[in-house]
């Protein structure tokens, strides 16, 4: 059964899309730990990020750069945090999140934000993307 990640990539599920090119798709997690977290993902699917290829691997860092320099520009913070999880969605994907402190990297405090907040996030987050 295809995993809620590829259901997104396929347009099944909506997301507030940041970036998108034939091998990789970023969008924002609904459930922030900061305004402007993001998951980058293969677009084909697998569980557990060292299963993938060299090559897909690279890749996947390669476009996790690109997004977080965009994020960067776009949301106020210290730093861009990364992580690797998916103990929740066993399709890889990469967490970038906007931090000013440990408490944003550790998965319990969360951010609420409108629907109008997240669409307008991610549209600047794609406007910086190169
Ligand atoms: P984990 O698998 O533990 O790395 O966490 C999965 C992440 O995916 C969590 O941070 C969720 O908030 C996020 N998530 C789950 N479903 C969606 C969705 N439909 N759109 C965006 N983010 C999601």
């Amino acid at each position: 059964m295809a995993s809620i990640f590829t259901k997104i990539v396929n347009g099944e599920i909506p997301s507030y899309k940041v970036a998108e090119n034939d091998d990789f798709f970023a969008f924002l997690d609904i459930n922030p730990n900061a305004a402007g977290h993001t998951l980058v993902i293969p677009k084909k699917e697998e569980n557990k990020i060292f299963d993938l290829s060299k090559e897909e691997y690279a890749g996947l860092m390669d476009f996790s750069y690109r997004v977080a320099k965009a994020l960067e520009k776009t949301v106020a913070c210290e730093r861009i945090g990364m992580s690797v999880i998916g103990l929740e969605v066993p399709h890889v994907h990469v967490h970038l999140i906007p931090i000013s402190t440990m408490a944003d990297m550790q998965f319990m405090k969360k951010q609420q934000l409108s629907n109008e907040e997240f669409i307008d996030l991610a549209s600047r987050i794609a406007a910086n993307f190169i």
